[in-house]
């Protein structure tokens, strides 16, 4: 049998902060975060004495279906949306995203087949669009600013008769930027394409009201608001046709087949209803250790970009690059002290290729690879930020004067 090693002893709990993984200090809530304690205590029934299927008519099975409703109930309020209908979950933001765009790029291929996303969005978005251009679809990728902000009047002109779909992303992962949904979906109606945005990084940082949004699709994911990770959610809005994912049974109302994940559903609605309940405060806290942060290194250390905006920003989002040397070594130094932090997104690390995102901003490839991304989240502490303050510059003047 195959034992997993943790590569450091586990601190008793006296010693360990609230905001620690182990001792370490926790930097990367982008990439994913910890599950909550009362969202496990919730799910965990749905492990044990109710594990119905909620497809059965018997009581078990009638149990677990009124869970998955009441779960779906809680999406619909923490999106402010108009009905359950329109919330369908899945296995990730993953998922939603190439649901969404391939749903309606299937349901109305009748109308046209030209689809307009953004250079920054997240793989999953990209790949799938660049997936559908070799079935025939023509993509229009829009640059963005030095900040990442996808420019409305750009969607204005590129948008066609034959545009069925503008995909932009609520927020950024890498870098923060806020998008300007409400104004890009209000030309992507006016021209009679469908809006699809990717919420995934929004949720449970930035209030979201999707009706108003303009967003006809919206993707969400668990993991990155203290939900289980494999777990996600696809807001439709009434009346938006979209092909059917999996075929099988009659779960998901005929659209995604296959036995619910019972306790999946339950941990993202109540993880949902959480983040949603403890937003303002869990912002302003993320936001003023943020500034901590920010303001720490730059009064130490010269040679320091900040990419992304300062304003219209995702509060915990901190992305610097440190001119003449490799994000990637900081990163692995850092770790060295128990801090992990990211160098561009988690799914680009490791290849040498610096990120789409930061290229798009038009840092130059030595500038991108001097990245280092630092997502702060609600259990972080100031202790921890200080302990950053401290470790980080003098890492960082180490790296440049090995470089000579
Ligand atoms: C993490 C992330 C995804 C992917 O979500 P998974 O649930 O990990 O598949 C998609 N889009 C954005 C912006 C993300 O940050």
């Amino acid at each position: 049998m195959d034992i997993i090693h943790i590569t450091r002893p586990v601190r008793d709990e006296a010693g360990g902060g609230k905001g620690k993984y182990m001792d370490r200090i926790y930097l990367d809530h982008a990439a994913t975060t910890r599950l909550s304690g009362k969202v496990l205590e919730g799910m965990i029934p749905y492990f044990t004495d109710c594990y119905g299927n909620p497809s059965s008519i018997h009581a078990t099975g009638r149990d677990a279906r009124k869970a998955v409703e009441q779960a779906r109930r809680k999406v619909l309020a923490a999106l402010h949306a108009g009905s359950t209908q329109e919330i369908y979950f899945t296995s990730g933001g993953t998922e939603s995203d190439n649901w969404a765009i391939r749903g309606v790029a299937e349901a109305y291929r009748d109308k046209g087949k030209h689809i307009i996303t953004s250079r920054i969005e997240h793989h999953a978005v990209l790949h799938t669009c660049q997936w559908l251009e070799k079935q025939g679809w023509e993509v229009t990728y829009l640059p963005v600013d030095a900040f990442g902000r996808v420019s409305p009047d750009d969607v204005r002109n590129a948008i066609r008769k034959d545009t069925v779909l503008v995909s932009i992303m609520m927020a950024n992962n890498e870098i923060g930027t806020l998008e300007p949904i409400e104004e890009i979906a209000e030309i992507a109606h006016e021209h009679g394409a469908l809006m699809h945005t990717d919420a995934v990084q929004a949720a449970g940082a930035v209030p979201i009201f999707v009706e108003t949004s303009g967003a006809d699709l919206l993707s969400l994911s668990a993991h990155k608001f203290e939900g289980p990770k494999g777990m996600g959610a696809l807001y439709v809005r009434k009346g938006t046709r979209l092909a059917r994912l999996l075929h099988g049974g009659e779960q998901e109302r005929h659209m995604r087949a296959g036995t619910e994940n019972v306790p999946g559903m339950v941990g993202l609605g109540l993880a949902l209803e959480e983040a949603t309940e403890h937003l303002e405060e869990r912002r302003s806290h993320v936001l003023a250790l943020r500034e901590r942060l920010y303001h720490g290194i730059c009064e130490q250390l010269d040679g320091v970009l900040l990419n992304g905006p300062l304003e219209d920003r995702l509060p915990g989002n901190l992305n610097l690059s440190f001119l003449g040397i490799e994000g990637e070594s900081l990163l692995l130094l850092l770790d060295l002290e128990g801090i992990a932090a990211s160098s561009g997104s988690a799914c680009t690390a490791g290849s040498l290729d610096p990120s789409h995102v930061l290229m798009a901003i038009g840092r130059s490839r030595e500038e991108a690879q001097a990245s280092l991304r630092m997502t702060i989240g609600h259990e972080n502490t100031e202790e921890e930020i200080d302990e950053v303050i401290r470790l980080l510059p003098g890492i960082v003047r180490n790296l440049r004067s090995m470089r000579g």
